[in-house]
């Protein structure tokens, strides 16, 4: 009696220990802060959720916080993430530029840094990097303009105008450049016009990526440079100054039988654009997984916390001013009419009920 009462409490105990076992680890693994620039691009949002979840998976809390594209917002922010304990900061910065101060009170604390798919620069508290290959964004961007309109076939000459992205961005630079890398040759041979003559990130540069503020210069480039000629391309490097453009261009006309649209690039994936694509308006997009980033960067702190180094595969590329920081750079993947559906659809990434 007595042995069958012991037996059936050690059954209890082990049942109960079992039972909260995982919630004692799961709360014990620690804080773990992201910062994301905006919520008005929904990579961001994307990119946040998806870290929330593989950070949970591994056993970590997390404080999540969006700062409205107002860089003063983010630094309160992540001096706040400091206060609150956190043994990770994952930050996707407004202005690359801006962190120093904050990022050295958080390292006088122990406190890990991940720069999240945007480089900070002019900080040495920056321990990894996890982003896509940035240059190579650009020249998928590019090679849909020379793909589109033949160029490597010949064909020409052809007028273009050009986009950056927002200067404080590190990646702004790394766009265009990749970009030119394919453009230039045609552009020195004279394949391809840039009437305006706008050219290089100080003139093409888009601040705070605002599709509203692409959206004017576009209207001006129309009005000052192509009344009698039409412009055949647009070199945009992301999806939110590519509806800008595109409103824009139709405005004017473009977007009919007589006056097509030009071909116009893009970036991220987002929603509109592809549906944009679909309706043959938008060229191309070039999709980033954001899911594939978020597990990168969970594996990188999940490895930094328990004493593993992390994965990385670039140990030259990114130079922030002060240190080249070692990072895990992912593919990007060009998106057209052709391949939308493999690419977004079959992936997971969207249902086809979200784009149609
Ligand atoms: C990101 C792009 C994004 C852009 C605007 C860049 O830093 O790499 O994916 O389109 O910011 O949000």
């Amino acid at each position: 009696m007595k042995r069958n009462f012991l037996k059936a409490s050690l059954v209890g105990l082990a049942v109960v220990l079992v039972g909260i076992a995982p919630l004692a680890y799961a709360q014990d693994k620690g804080l773990i802060a992201i910062s994301m620039p905006t919520k008005s691009s929904a990579r961001w949002i994307a990119d946040g959720a998806n870290m929330v979840k593989y950070f949970k998976d591994k056993g970590y809390k997390t404080d999540l916080q969006y700062a409205d594209d107002d860089i003063p917002n983010q630094l309160a922010q992540i001096e706040n993430m400091v206060t609150k304990g956190s043994k990770v900061l994952v930050i996707a910065a407004i202005d690359g530029t801006t962190l120093s101060d904050v990022l050295q009170k958080a390292a006088d604390k122990g406190v890990k840094v991940i720069a999240y798919d945007r480089l900070i620069k002019g900080s040495k508290n920056v321990d990894y990097y996890a982003t896509f290959d940035n240059f190579q964004v650009g020249v998928l961007q590019a090679q849909s303009i020379e793909k589109a309109l033949d160029l490597k076939g010949g064909k020409g000459p052809f007028n273009i105008e050009l986009f950056g992205g927002s200067p404080d961005d590190n990646n702004a630079f790394f766009f265009y450049n990749g970009a030119m890398s394919v453009l230039d040759p045609y552009i020195k041979s004279g394949k391809l016009v840039v009437r305006s003559k706008q050219m290089g990130m100080d003139k093409v540069g888009t601040l705070r990526w605002d599709g509203a503020v692409a959206q004017a210069r576009m209207d001006n480039l129309l009005s000052a440079y192509y009344t009698k000629d039409r412009v055949d391309a647009v070199l945009s490097p992301y999806d939110g100054l590519s509806i800008g453009i595109l409103s824009s261009l139709k405005g004017v006309g473009y977007g009919s039988a007589s006056q097509p649209m030009p071909i116009v690039s893009g970036q991220d994936a987002e929603v509109p654009s592809v549906k944009s694509i679909l309706r043959k308006e938008q060229t191309s997009t070039v999709f980033k997984d954001t899911r594939e980033l978020a597990k990168v960067t969970v594996a990188m702190v999940d490895a930094m916390l328990s004493g593993k180094t992390p994965e990385v595969n670039d140990t030259k590329t990114y130079n922030n001013g002060i240190k080249v920081v070692p990072s895990y750079l992912l593919k990007p993947v060009s998106v057209d009419a052709s391949n939308w559906k493999v690419v977004l659809i079959d992936s997971g990434y969207y249902k086809e009920s979200q784009v149609k």
